[in-house]
């Protein structure tokens, strides 16, 4: 009958499997030789190694057995969050002493300090990429050249009317010689290709990580970015800028009715209605879940809150019916709030403001648009 490790009944195995994980010590360890565990293979090894450096760190900093530090911990270890790993590793080399506050001080900002690692990584690539593309070249293009050297040589080689045994024989070798060359050349014309894919591939990848893949909108982070440039912008010309942001209203009851599908249907007539109004100088972005972000460059709070409410009039009017149930959907709306930018201390602050703004139009009944104070 084939034994399943996992039921083993002997104690000392399981003694053996504890210490080996890291947990314990075998109490028959000092008797025995030591154990060689027949299934170790290089990815049970990686297991241990990396069991045994989250027990280690755990233990050594101090730190309580949570959830939270559990992840924590495995995100260094397993490569996950190598901005933490660079930050904890600086903090040792340092000689200061790790703590529990210190790592909700850290993993507090960790969405930020990933997008750098992602950049950052992203740029290495892309050296990298480079790097090969020119070694690559001129490799092979040294590899032609001595092709066609070889190639004539050994042309002539063979057509000298008085070659003898040896001279032939070398021949041959040259010959295989020049097969091996060309088929070099044809590897590393091979490998140019496939970085040329990879720098394409990288491109789109980056494309993707700001894009919302549900409604085809700039993500969150893609605004970020933008709205840091027409902030730049805008206060050194002078022009205006507004952000608003928009929540469709009980869009919960949405899902809940028509079902996640529908749901997502409806996120997307909101973004294409919220799209139209945007262009050269307003930019809108998927927030996250039934939330949308925009900027308005050259537009004053009174102007932008109109045409956000274009727009709002516009999907309200709207009669919408579920196309797989032919069920109506009832009336959609969203509620939205718009913040002068540049009455705030900073466009962060300014996007804050306008999420009050929007905290009012929803408290106000919904199906608004509310102007932020000046100072939030
Ligand atoms: P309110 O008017 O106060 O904004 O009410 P609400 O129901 O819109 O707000 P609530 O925050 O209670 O619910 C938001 C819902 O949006 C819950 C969540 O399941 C849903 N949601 C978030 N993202 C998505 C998504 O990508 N697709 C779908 N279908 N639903 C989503
Ligand atoms: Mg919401
Ligand atoms: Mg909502």
């Amino acid at each position: 009958m084939k034994t399943n490790a996992l039921h083993e009944t002997n104690p000392a195995a399981n003694g053996r499997l504890l210490g080996w994980l890291g947990f314990g010590r075998n109490p028959l360890e000092e008797d025995e030789p030591v154990p060689v565990f027949p299934l170790e293979d290089a990815t049970r090894m990686a297991r241990r190694r990396l069991l045994e450096q989250m027990n280690l760190f755990l233990l050594e900093n101090g730190l309580e057995i949570t959830p939270d530090n559990l992840t924590v911990t495995h995100g260094i270890y397993a490569g996950l969050n190598p901005g933490l790993r660079r930050k904890v590793d600086r903090l040792r080399e340092d000689g200061h002493t790790l703590t529990q506050a210190w790592i909700d001080r850290a993993t507090a900002n960790d969405d930020h300090s990933e997008d750098v690692d992602i950049e950052m990584l992203v740029q290495q690539l892309e050296r990298g990429i480079a790097d090969f593309t020119q070694t690559t070249s001129t490799a092979r293009d040294t590899t032609r050249d001595y092709g066609d050297a070889l190639a004539q040589h050994v042309g002539q080689l063979e057509s000298a009317p008085d070659a003898g045994d040896i001279i032939s024989e070398l021949a041959q070798y040259a010959r295989a010689m020049l097969q091996r060359s060309r088929k070099a050349e044809a590897e590393l014309r091979h490998s140019e290709e496939e970085a040329a894919s990879l720098r394409r591939n990288l491109d789109r990848a980056r494309r993707d990580a700001q894009v919302d893949f549900l409604t085809g909108l700039p993500n969150r982070r893609a605004f970020e970015v933008q709205l840091e440039r027409h902030y730049r912008e805008a206060e050194a010309s002078g022009e205006p800028l507004c952000v608003a942001f928009c929540d469709i209203d009980h869009f919960k009851l949405v899902n809940d009715v028509h079902g996640h599908e529908a749901g997502d249907r409806i996120l997307c007539v909101v973004a294409k209605t919220l799209s139209r109004i945007s262009g050269e100088k307003c930019h809108i972005a998927r927030h996250g879940g039934e939330e949308f972000v925009m900027l308005f460059r050259g537009s004053t709070p009174t102007e932008a809150l109109a045409k956000l409410d274009e727009a709002r009039a516009d999907l309200a009017a709207r009669k919408l019916v579920n196309r797989r149930t032919e069920q109506p959907f009832g009336q959609i709306t969203f509620s939205g709030g718009v913040a002068n930018v540049f009455c705030h201390d900073s466009p962060r602050a300014a996007l804050a403001a306008a999420d009050d703004a929007l905290y009012q139009a929803k408290e106000s009944g919904r199906n608004q648009i509310k102007l932020a104070g000046d100072r939030g």
